[in-house]
């Protein structure tokens, strides 16, 4: 009996808007002490009033409309009742029935590298819980109220994932349409970027639907994709060795690489929702959302596709420069400034160059790179047009990474300009020779070795710049006339 997954998915994505969902409160709180940015809304207290942050209402039309959703004229809040530490007003404002965004898509690549389509079921807006501190030390919970009431999307899907694949592109992806809206920063570690991952197994060819185990605690897409494959593994033994799946919610270890029952403060399942007296419903004009839509920026497979076939850059380069957004700009400045630039060239350099020297320097990830686009174009001119070799070019490059020089001026400052002055060359390899009688010698001698010894000595003398090519044609022409 062979078995497949079901999978869906449930992500939280936090969004940046300069104040919480419902309350003035400023949501830049990650270096602050704990418990700085809280009011009496936030706090939950009696009497206090929530109103619309509406910059979050538009971050949440503008992901919707991302994902293909329908968005819908009317929206409302609604509470969602449940005790637990975490939340002060024993609710969270939620959204129940009429969530702001529906009936989306996703187009993601599966293991055969097969375009599948997830089904997103719904967007909906809430506000995020205070954050529970557990101390080893003491055996006590602290809480910190400055991540309450912060605004969230929460994305849900259809069980429409057969792979841990599928689900660690979808996210990828997800993180990526996220950063290019610039309605948040997507971060798994910092916890902006959140996902709770629904399994179960089924015999393959039925359409059941199975007991299905909720993963939480993942921080990376990496451990959602190993969380979902050791769940699979995990059920599909249970069920081979005539257990039942029992519904639960697990918590995923990274360093163990395993996951373990976990009590849940969604066991209970009786929210007892009910619409939110203290907000109004919202109604979105049509107009609005058509405006919203028209001004939404190029998304990252739409990116992907200019770049294969407009561009005209390889798929893998493309995939490279589409994961970080930073990078298309760059990118993209250095073609409009270079118009005849080869953008193959400016794709390899970008990925296989830049990525070495940042990997090269600790502490120094391309997110904090100096170099401006003009000084990166400049460069790959420089070596293009062979005035400078291509390792020169390396050299000036993990300089300028860190100090955005002119890369011309530095060519010049460090006699780096390759040689391309025929006379300097003839005097140079007339020299070597005078210096390496022994290696003329080996040469009469039919010693193959003994050029290429040659010319490593007139690129030493010549610190790279002679052109290797150029130099060996002189070292046989001055041997021959000896
Ligand atoms: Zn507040």
């Amino acid at each position: 009996m062979s078995f497949e997954p079901i999978i869906g998915l449930e992500v939280h994505v936090q969004l940046n808007t300069n104040t919480k969902m419902f309350c003035s409160c400023s949501s830049k709180y990650l270096d602050v002490e704990p418990n700085t940015y809280v009011c009496n809304i936030c706090l939950g207290l009696p009497g206090s009033l929530p109103s619309v942050n509406y910059e979050a209402v538009i971050s949440a039309i503008k992901l919707g409309l991302s994902l293909n959703c329908r968005i819908s004229n009317i929206t409302k809040f609604d509470r969602k009742n449940y005790v637990y530490p975490d939340l002060m007003k024993g609710y969270q404002i939620s959204q129940l029935d009429f969530p702001i965004a529906i009936e989306g898509n996703m187009k993601v690549k599966n293991i055969e590298n097969k375009v599948t389509e997830i089904r997103i079921n719904r967007v909906h807006m809430e506000e995020d819980v205070a954050k529970l501190i557990h101390d080893e030390l003491s055996g006590e919970v602290l809480v910190d109220l400055n991540r309450s009431g912060m605004p969230l999307l929460e994305v849900v899907t259809e069980p429409d994932f057969r792979s841990a694949a599928e689900a660690e592109n979808y996210l990828i992806n997800l993180q990526s349409i996220v950063r290019y809206l610039e309605i948040g920063n997507a971060n798994m570690e910092e916890g902006s970027f959140r996902c709770d991952a629904n399994v179960s197994i089924r015999e393959k060819g039925t359409d059941a639907l199975n007991e299905k185990v909720e993963i939480k605690n993942m921080n990376r897409i990496k451990a959602v994709a190993r969380a979902i494959e050791y769940e699979i593994e995990r059920q599909t033994s249970q069920v081979k060795a005539g257990n039942r799946i029992i519904q639960e919610t697990r918590g995923w270890d990274d360093i163990k690489s395993e996951s373990k029952p976990q009590r849940s403060k969604e066991d209970a399942h009786d929210y007892r929702y009910f619409p939110e007296p203290d907000l109004p419903v919202i109604k979105l004009r049509t107009e609005t959302i058509e405006k919203i839509k028209n001004e939404l920026p190029e998304l990252p497979e739409e990116k992907f596709d200019r770049y294969v076939n407009k561009i005209r850059i390889s798929e893998y380069d493309a995939r490279i420069i589409i994961s970080n957004k930073n990078k298309t700009t760059f990118f993209e400045d250095v073609l409009t400034n270079f118009k005849k630039m080869d953008p193959n060239l400016v794709s390899n350099w970008l990925n296989v160059e830049i990525n070495g020297v940042s990997n090269s320097l600790k502490d120094y990830e391309l997110e904090k790179m100096k170099l401006s686009s003009k000084n990166f174009g400049k460069l790959i001119n420089l070596v293009s047009e062979n005035q400078i070799n291509k390792n020169s070019g390396k050299e000036i490059l993990s300089k300028i990474y860190i100090s955005d020089e002119d890369p011309v001026e530095l060519v010049n400052k460090m006699g780096l300009k390759s040689m391309n002055n025929k006379d300097e060359l003839i005097n140079m390899v007339n020299e070597v020779l005078k210096d390496n009688k022994s290696a003329i010698e080996d040469y009469r001698k039919g010693k193959e070795n003994a050029v290429r010894f040659l010319i490593g000595q007139v690129m030493k003398k010549s610190r790279g710049t002679a052109n290797p090519s150029d130099t060996e044609k002189e070292i046989i022409r001055q041997l021959n006339e000896q």
